[in-house]
């Protein structure tokens, strides 16, 4: 054994290691020495399995190991290579499972493993990476030939991420891996990036030369530091508000200022950017450094404020923001250090608390590990100026660390923060004079800068992967004996960047090699080609500061991206949901007065009864909730439910209790389980009822009971003293079962024959028991008789899935101990309760174009249905004595309350915003709706309100700004604009609020809801650490991890949610204000969210008053004329003449233009257009909508309309290229065809669009704010607003023209099918039903593919597909009056029970008044996809008056129209009819549509109510 050889044993049994060894067994035996020292030290701890890893990269090398290892100790060892068959199975090791590998790893103490193997066995869990103590590493430097060989894998996945690492010890005998690449820089590169990838250190002594060769600088290490655990994420966001809050000021300020300072913004701009930096500077600080850091790096920020200030002159006031930013924060971070731990002194503990970080704390250790001599000198490398400095001031209250002197070094030309030169040169001199030991450096000592003479350098922070960046690291490694680079443990990152690192800089040599190749030999030569260019700097030899590289700088952006995420899609975070406060009583056995209200049924289908029950809670309830009236969907029915107030109710001490027990018999036998507990779990098996178990609970008390009739209010006191009896009888029978039977023997066997006997009492054989409620005995389920089995008793053959009995009765007595008394009965069938399914939503309604598409699950209905019926004795069932109708009613129950909690939940919000303030009433189903996510699969949510909220926002605060600062120009009004309608102003609005608590993200499971009384079915214990209902706002509750669901609940009712939801909902609840209230109601809302916006009607005057004083009168007939095509008369001129004026034109003019007006108009229009198709279109999806606005609210396509209407004339500039642009796009416009579409294609002038929204803007001062009355006039001058059609591909938009022109309805259906959607297309013609697919990856490419199928199709039939003129032959009722048409349709309730043609649907109502009949008839039309009638009207004049309509509409005249209509139904027959006649068109064609739709219930096709 050489000396090298027992010394590398040694190193490598102190830390990880890295040998370079030749070739051979020599090797393998250096590995033997180790693991026989390993073994040794594991007998100390024998009751822990431990597992020693010799991994080598081939079969032969494994095979050869093993052999060494096998001879040369006495331990188990096996070896395992792909291929291989060792074990008693004669699997291959590929094949092997989890519980081969246990057996394996129990077996042996060292196993000789090929890489690919062990990696496997990792991933898939049979192997555990904290088992094994020592990982050898045969030809380690494959680690880093790829960044995926197994090697690398198995470090990177399992040992870096480990808490327990094992010792590692990598030997190789070659670091030239890479074909074509050996240079001495690349071996150092390579070797760097193993020794970090392996964790380990070479192992290198003088007399191997070779080695020596490799490593240039053999004092490089790694000083490795522990991830920071504490967030302080509280203060950060107290540092965040408080900066806002500066912020805020600061913009005010400017705005106030006169806008005659050119420099204003400027000055302004620059303050913002310092206020921001510095509070960047003090978070960075918090989180790379620690909080007594952070508070240094306040003060040191504060120092240098006066200067600063001193600098402002005139915008002192404005200067000293930053100066009191800094020192609210100060005091902020001042608290939590006094709040903290005040007796800290210990550096642990400093860490733990976070007052210092723990990379901090590992540099003082570094500094430690010099020992106390004086002659150390160091250099410490920071990213960033801040920590340059604080680190100095830190060190310095140090007292282990006295004997440095220290002093930093920084420079920045461009930064506040730079040190002049004069004061860089005396502290380079003083370090190089010894006077000073330690300097704290950002990186300055860039190329053409003599690095001084050190003994230690110390890389504080990694480096960007640039030149500039890595190069001083290099110069620092060649004149200093020691370096090391702090990473952060585990942190995979971090070492990827130092590899990087390396790479790159070696790149850097190579090419100069390349360059000049007479150079190779030394590394001086490198040195020199690259500083080239600074030399003549050199030259000088003048420490000049070099420019940091401005990204490095920490006041420039990459840090103030972090605190990234809030209002984004991207962030998640923790919150809890707000408890519904109405729901609690404090009520308990003893009585109680409570608000009754009673819950009314109806169905559909007319013999469909339920039965009636009243909700007893403590709390009144808000009106519109007590009013609820909604419907619930069944397979093949719906049923109407209609809440109503009965006033309050008082229940005594007994009534209280047996309502209990009727809630938890029902609920609980039902939707939950009556026994708990099995034979087979801990808990023993019981009854419900008959435990101690808490099913009450004080913050959720409420009573469902029945009602004894529809039509009184009598709470059906029998049927729940039934329920009472029933639970008295099951928990007498479970404790004394023969007793019981006893009682019943004693019938004599005539009797007997007569009677069924149930288990608490017979009944006769005539008595008709179908639909009775009965109660398992042996199971507590709830139950109702269907038939009598006449066929069938206890003693039949056992015919369910276990064939193991021999008859029902061997059946009962093997599984529930239970031996029947009447064996011989008949048996009954029954069918379950159901459970609670989801009511909400209209499954079986099929996706119409345009409409809402929800699919629903019907196949798993019929699946459950098997599971519903059963065959029992009767002896086993306890009659209750309620009707089916009050179980059927249950059913409906949990659907219905969980609407009526949403509500409720709503409706407390409603009061948190409202108060008691009566003049704003939002109806609470648009506070629900703004409350309600997509993800609810509800019929209604957010979006389409948050799109309109968002534009009322934008609206308000224009508006606001408009009229506050008449002084600003737009440019700046637009930046404060675009500031505090941001999403992540309006999250932390919202979460001021506390609206996440309010938010609802999740659909509605019915297994998860329960009534009070009921246990729930499965329980989801809060695994969150959050022991509140709320959850605190902190940064641990926040994560952007993509495998973090959001919306599922916890029992504590925590959920994730998008952070961007709390954003939308506050839009969403401005949206509702907004319609429910108007502009009032939503800027109460802005108010209460904090938003403080005034639209002061003094201040309207004001600036009504500046823009009468522009002087109009040479200009009153262009303004005039001008007035009369925008059919608007202004009252003051001066207002549309400065709408009028363009820029260029504002100096001929009298120092005003459009502009101002233009910003306030933009956010007109795109109110007035939002709110618009908000109302116009109530059936479209969120996606088309957003689509609506954007191509409805575009400088296009108001330039559009400036030229189709000829505004574009009355602009007032003074442009040359103007000039030409216009004139250009007038003549565009003129020559290309009316398609809006090749329109697009040609840029407009900005200034038209420009003109048309200042206009606007000029009509809404005009009108003092009056909306309504701007969009009067504008909804006529930017028709036609585009409609869904319109935005279709082109396709489907010819489709669908060509329907509606044909009277034939589209209907689609998409589906996806992996990446692709699929849709298909059904389009009913007369004759036949064509269908069409097409496939695309959107559901629009999808749709416009099938539409092309489709209309080929249309063509190849003959059928002119295009639409030449007006097809005169007959008039369809669609295209009678569209606007008539589309009002009605959406109140004509028209439902059909099933989509499938055999069924028949039922029409609610029909309206008579004028346009009724036919919008039924439409919608009719539209949901059984037939095609449009054809009307055709006569005109019958007569001489003499003839009287003609009844009723009201009756009247007398001269002339009369007369309607003759044609249905086609598809595959049945055509419908001819003529109908009454009628004293105008219109009401003629109603009484033909009346007449067929009377007609079609005749034939069958229709049910009218
Ligand atoms: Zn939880």
């Amino acid at each position: 054994m050489y000396r090298y050889e027992l010394d590398l044993v040694n190193v490598a049994m102190r830390r990880n290691t890295i040998a370079h060894v030749d070739t051979g067994a020599g090797k393998t035996m250096i590995a033997v020495m180790i693991i026989k020292e390993v073994a040794l030290s594991l007998e100390k701890q024998p009751f822990e399995k431990k597992l020693i890893i010799f991994l080598a990269p081939t079969r032969n090398l494994v095979q050869q190991h093993f052999n060494v290892v096998r001879e040369n100790t006495g331990l188990m060892v096996e070896y395992y290579h792909g291929g291989k068959v060792t074990n008693m199975e004669g699997k291959k090791v590929d094949d092997w499972d989890a519980a081969v590998w246990e057996r394996e790893i129990n077996k042996n103490e060292v196993m000789v493993i090929t890489h690919q193997i062990l990696l496997d066995a990792l991933r898939n869990g049979f192997m555990k990476f904290e088992m094994i103590c020592l990982l050898i590493i045969d030809e380690c430097h494959h680690a880093i030939a790829s960044g995926n060989h197994p090697y690398a894998s198995i470090m990177k996945e399992f040992y870096h991420k480990s808490v327990n690492k094992p010792r590692v010890f990598g030997m190789t005998a070659t670091l030239e891996t890479r074909k074509g690449v050996s240079s001495a820089g690349d071996c150092e590169a390579q070797m760097t990036a193993l020794e970090i990838i392996l964790d380990s250190l070479v192992y290198t002594t003088q007399n191997r030369t070779e080695v020596e060769h490799v490593k240039q600088s053999a004092s490089l290490s790694y000083s490795f530091y522990e991830p920071c655990e504490v967030d302080h994420a509280d203060l950060k966001l107290k540092l965040d508000c408080s900066r806002w809050k500066f912020e805020v000021q600061l913009l005010d300020m400017q705005l106030s200022l006169q806008r005659h300072y050119k420099d204003t913004d400027e000055k302004h701009g620059i303050l913002r950017e310092r206020l921001s930096d510095d509070h960047d500077k003090i978070i960075y600080c918090i989180n790379e450094l620690g909080l007594l850091c952070a508070y240094e790096a306040v003060k040191i920020c504060i120092a240098e404020a006066p200067k600063a200030i001193e600098k402002c002159g005139f915008f002192e006031d404005s200067c000293s923001k930053c100066l009191h930013f800094l020192e609210e924060a100060l005091s902020i971070i001042e608290n939590a250090l006094h709040n903290g731990h005040e007796n800290i002194f210990e550096l642990e503990m400093m860490v733990a608390a976070g007052y210092i970080s723990p990379k901090l704390y590992q540099l003082f250790i570094l500094f430690w590990s010099f020992g106390g001599a004086k002659e150390v000198s160091c250099i410490v490398f920071a990213k960033s100026v801040i920590t340059a400095k604080v680190l100095d001031m830190i060190l310095k209250g140090v007292a282990d660390l006295s004997h440095f002197t220290a002093s930093y070094l920084t420079c920045n030309a461009t930064s506040v923060d730079a040190m002049p030169t004069k004061l860089q040169r005396e502290t380079l001199e003083s370090f190089r004079s010894g006077k000073v030991n330690l300097l704290f450096a950002t990186g300055v000592f860039e190329e053409g800068i003599d690095m001084p003479k050190c003994s230690t350098v110390i890389c504080f922070d990694i480096p960007k992967t640039q030149c500039s960046n890595v190069q001083p690291w290099r110069k620092a490694r060649q004149t200093s004996s020691r370096f090391f680079i702090m990473l952060e443990r585990d942190n995979v990152q971090q070492i990827e960047q130092v590899c990087d690192i390396i790479r790159s800089e070696h790149s850097i040599n190579d090419n100069a090699c390349v360059v000049k190749p007479s150079n190779f030999e030394e590394t001086k030569s490198y040195h020199v080609e690259e500083t080239k260019p600074h030399q003549m700097r050199a030259l000088t030899d003048h420490v000049l500061p070099n420019n940091e590289d401005p990204t490095e700088n920490i006041s420039s952006k990459h840090t103030t991206e972090p605190p990234p995420g809030a209002g984004t899609t991207k962030r998640k975070e923790l919150h809890g949901t707000t408890p519904i406060r109405a729901l609690s009583g404090t009520w308990g056995d003893d009585g109680a007065d409570l608000y009754a209200y009673k819950i009314s049924f109806k169905c559909n289908l007319v013999d469909v009864k339920y039965s009636s029950f009243v909700l007893l809670l403590e709390s009144k309830l808000d009106d519109d909730v007590a009013s609820l009236e909604m419907e619930l969907y069944l397979v093949s029915k719906y049923v109407n439910c209609k809440v109503s107030s009965c006033g309050k109710l008082h229940l005594n001490a007994e009534q209280a209790a047996k309502g209990k027990c009727f809630q938890e018999l029902f609920f609980n036998g039902i939707f939950g389980k009556l026994y708990i507990g099995s034979i087979y779990s801990e808990e023993p098996r019981q009854f419900l009822p008959a435990t101690d178990k808490k099913l009450w609970n004080s913050s959720y008390m409420y009573f469902l009971l029945p009602l004894e009739s529809l039509d009184t209010f009598k709470i059906s006191w029998e049927e729940i003293d039934s329920c009472v009896y029933a639970i008295e009888f099951v928990k007498k029978s479970s404790f004394s079962r023969a007793e019981k039977q006893s009682v019943d023997l004693i019938m004599t066997d005539s009797e007997s024959t007569n009677m069924i006997h149930f288990a608490n009492r017979s009944v006769h054989k005539d008595v008709d028991i179908t639909n009775m409620v009965v109660l398992t005995i042996h199971t507590g389920k709830i139950y109702s008789v269907l038939e009598v089995l006449q066929d069938e008793t206890a003693e039949s053959p056992f015919d369910g899935d276990v064939k193991q009995f021999s008859s029902f009765k061997n059946y009962f007595k093997q599984k529930y101990e239970i031996d029947l008394v009447y064996p011989g009965q008949n048996m009954l069938l029954l069918k379950q309760a159901h459970k609670a399914h989801n009511l909400l939503v209209d499954f079986n309604g099929e996706g119409i174009l345009h409409g809402k598409k929800i699919k629903g699950d019907t196949y798993k209905l019929n699946k459950d249905r098997q599971r519903y019926y059963a065959r029992l004795p009767p002896e086993l069932l306890i009659i209750i004595d309620a009707r089916i109708d009050v179980v059927k009613s249950l059913y409906l129950l949990p659907s219905l309350m969980h609407r009526i909690e949403s509500l409720m939940l709503a409706s407390q919000l409603r009061e948190e915003i409202t108060g008691h303030m009566t003049d704003i009433h939002i109806p609470i189903s648009l506070i629900l709706e703004a409350t309600t996510t997509l993800r609810c699969n509800e019929s209604f949510s957010m979006e389409r309100l948050e799109l309109l909220g968002d534009s009322v926002i934008k609206y308000v605060v224009s508006c606001d700004l408009y009229l506050r600062h008449p002084n600003n120009d737009e440019g700046q009004l637009s930046s404060v604009r675009k500031w505090q309608v941001r999403n992540s102003t309006l999250y932390n609005l919202g979460i001021g609020c506390r609206l996440q608590g309010y938010i609802r993200d999740m659909a509605f499971d019915p297994t998860r809801w329960t009534a009070p009384g009921q246990l729930p079915l499965r329980s989801y214990p809060c695994d969150h650490g959050v022991e509140t209902i709320e959850v605190p706002i902190d940064a641990k509750y926040h994560t952007e991890d993509i495998k973090i669901l959001t919306g599922k609940c916890c029992d504590m009712g925590h959920r994730w949610l998008g952070s961007k939801t709390i954003s939308d909902c506050v839009e969403a609840l401005v949206g509702a204000y907004f319609v429910g209230g108007g502009l009032t109601a939503a800027l109460h809302l802005m108010r209460w969210l904090g938003i403080s916006c005034e639209l002061d009607p003094s201040r309207v005057n004001e600036a009504i008053k500046v823009a009468s004083l522009h002087a109009y009168t040479p200009k009153l007939d262009l303004l005039q004329s001008l007035e009369s095509k925008l059919g608007y008369e202004f009252a003051v001129k001066g207002l549309l003449l400065e709408a009028i004026t363009h820029p260029s034109n504002q100096d001929l003019g009298g120092g005003y233009c459009y502009q101002r007006l233009e910003f306030l108009g933009d956010s007109v229009l795109d109110l007035l257009i939002t709110r618009h198709l908000f109302n116009k279109h109530s059936d479209i999806d969120p996606g088309e909508f957003t689509d609506l606005r954007s191509a409805s609210v575009n400088n296009e396509n108001f330039a559009y309309a400036a030229v189709r209407r000829n505004l574009h004339t009355y602009l007032q500039y003074c442009s040359g290229s103007l000039q030409t642009q216009i004139p250009d796009y007038i003549k565009f416009f003129a020559t290309s065809s009316t398609d809006t579409n090749s329109l697009q294609t040609k840029k407009s002038p900005k200034a038209l669009g420009d003109m048309v929204e200042s206009i606007a803007g000029a009509m809404l001062l005009d009108t003092k704010l009056n909306l309504d009355e701007v969009w009067r006039i504008f909804e006529l001058l930017l028709s036609p607003i585009v409609t869904p059609a319109k935005l279709e591909l082109p396709p489907l938009r010819e489709l669908i023209e060509f329907c509606d022109s044909k009277g034939y309805f589209v209907k689609d259906a998409c589906r996806s099918n992996g990446n692709a959607v699929i849709a298909e297309l059904r389009l009913q013609l007369e004759d036949a039903l064509l269908t069409a697919e097409g496939t695309g990856t959107t559901k629009k490419v999808a749709r416009a593919q099938a539409a092309l199928n489709m209309l080929s199709q249309i063509e190849k039939r003959g059928t002119s597909r295009k639409n030449n003129g007006k097809e005169n032959r007959e008039e369809k009722i669609n295209n009678i009056n569209t606007k008539e048409k589309e009002k009605d349709i959406t109140e004509t309730k028209v439902s059909i029970s099933d989509t499938s043609k055999t069924d028949i649907p039922v029409l609610e109502s029909i309206k008579t008044q004028k346009g009724g009949p036919r919008a039924s008839l439409y919608e009719l039309c539209k949901k059984m996809q037939w095609p449009m009638p054809s009307l055709t009207s006569s005109e019958h004049k007569s001489k003499t008056p003839i009287e003609i309509g009844e009723g009201v509409d009756k009247r007398t005249g001269f002339n009369s129209f007369e309607s003759r209509i044609s249905l086609t139904i598809p595959d049945y027959s055509v419908i001819e009819l003529t109908g009454k006649p009628r004293a105008d068109k219109k009401s003629s064609f109603d009484s033909a549509a009346l007449l067929i739709l009377y007609e079609l219930q005749k034939l069958g096709k229709l049910k009218i109510r």
